[in-house]
């Protein structure tokens, strides 16, 4: 009965359970063996076999349940997790004049992170070898090399083709257009990269670390010098045919308006967008006033910056009730500088879509980013990326075996 073809069939059979084990953990976090029997439709016999191995190869490692405290049955009351020693994923968002890099164990815990200026009209070259260097910085301050890393998610301006790589910009002067960003990095860091739309990260960041837990169909907003927007549809992140989903700034709310640098006329970025704000502050702020200083006033009362920050959360919800009334989210997570602001902001986008939006959508949560929804947010979605391609990418579950090798010999 034991010919070489069952014993094979058998063997792939329990390596493909194995990765359908570590997938649950990559995408759902700790998890007690018999909800992973239940979840990936595997006996508990076969479950104690893998984890087990798993467990031996320093892969996983058994943790206390802290949410349902204390133990049931000795091993029972035990959830399996990735090992804190099984290698480290790194994240990296670049936005117009900074880049920030998160390096963290495969439960997300933070091992460390830096971030450093890049100049606003640097081009791609620049820019990739600053996050090199900001990526290997981290990782020393963390205690170790890019031997450790198992994979790296990048998110940069743009939109990302899914297909070929290349990253195509909304606008003619962004840094990365025509470029393929994945085989440049790759080339420069010898790891598996993942690219990104940076707003698109901190929409997956969101989901997974911050205001959005458990939330299946999320708007995410990103609202600072420009606005973008990310989706996520039954938990998946929503791309469009070729990565240029969410480019919500770029809708014309009026066609008689001012021309915008994509062409278009009216475009929601040149009345909310930053410099808007900024312009329409000149007068009682200076010509110089930063996004910071209209926070701080707005803060401190100053009437005339919370009505202009009010004003622009009003043209954002407005646009909002109408993508409310198309696509019935379930949250409205708002991110990015402006979102600072808080209630003066988030109140007018709230009223808006509770005025305009049809029944279905008009009470629907709108809150504020978890995680500050900037960059370092970008970067904490950065390294979420690379954790959910860790069982489909060949070269990131070689590089965590061959890792766990390594540290347990
Ligand atoms: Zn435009």
């Amino acid at each position: 009965m034991n010919s070489p073809r069952t014993g094979g069939s058998l063997r792939d059979l329990r390596q493909s359970n194995a990765i359908r084990v570590l997938d649950l953990i990559a995408n759902q976090g700790p998890m007690h063996r018999a909800e992973m029997a239940r979840r990936a439709n595997i006996s508990r016999t076969t479950i104690t076999t893998i984890t087990r191995d798993l467990v031996e190869r320093g892969v996983l490692a058994e943790q206390p349940d802290r949410a349902n405290g204390k133990e049931i049955d000795g091993r029972a009351g035990e959830q399996l997790a990735f090992s804190p020693k099984a290698g480290w994923i790194a994240g990296i968002s670049q936005i117009l004049d900074r880049i920030c890099v998160r390096i963290t164990d495969l439960m997300g815990q933070e091992v460390s992170s830096t971030d450093g200026p890049v100049g606003a009209t640097d081009g791609w070259r620049v820019r990739a070898e600053a996050a090199v260097d900001l990526l290997d910085s981290a990782l020393r301050k963390g205690g170790g090399d890019r031997g450790d890393l198992l994979g790296v998610g990048i998110g940069l301006p743009g939109q990302i083709n899914p297909v070929d790589g290349i990253v195509h910009g909304a606008l003619a002067d962004q840094p990365w257009n025509g470029i393929n960003a994945r085989a440049e990095m790759n080339r420069r860091l010898g790891i598996p990269v993942f690219i990104e739309n940076n707003v698109r990260l901190e929409t997956i960041a969101e989901a997974k670390w911050g205001a959005a837990q458990g939330i299946q169909d999320l708007m995410y907003v990103n609202m600072s010098s420009g606005i973008a927007a990310g989706f996520l549809f039954g938990s998946e992140l929503f791309r469009g045919a070729l990565g240029g989903a969410g480019e919500l700034g770029h809708v014309s709310i009026d066609v008689n308006g001012p021309a915008c640098r994509c062409g278009n006329r009216g475009c929601l970025v040149l009345f909310a967008g930053a410099p808007a704000i900024l312009r329409r502050l000149e007068a009682t702020l200076g010509p110089s006033a930063t996004m910071s200083e209209v926070l701080a006033a707005s803060a401190s009362g100053d009437r005339a910056s919370q009505n202009v920050l009010a004003e622009a959360g009003s043209m954002v919800g407005r646009l909002l009730a109408s993508m409310c009334n198309l696509l019935n989210p379930q949250r409205i997570v708002v991110g990015g500088q402006t979102s600072l602001a808080g209630p003066v902001i988030l109140d007018p986008i709230r009223d808006n879509i509770t005025r305009f939006a049809l029944t279905p959508s008009a009470s629907l949560d709108v809150v504020a980013s978890a995680l500050g929804g900037g960059p370092e947010a970008g970067a904490a979605g950065g390294a979420a990326l690379a954790l959910s391609k860790l069982t489909t990418s060949p070269q990131m579950l070689s590089r965590l075996l061959d890792y766990t090798r390594a540290t347990a010999s």
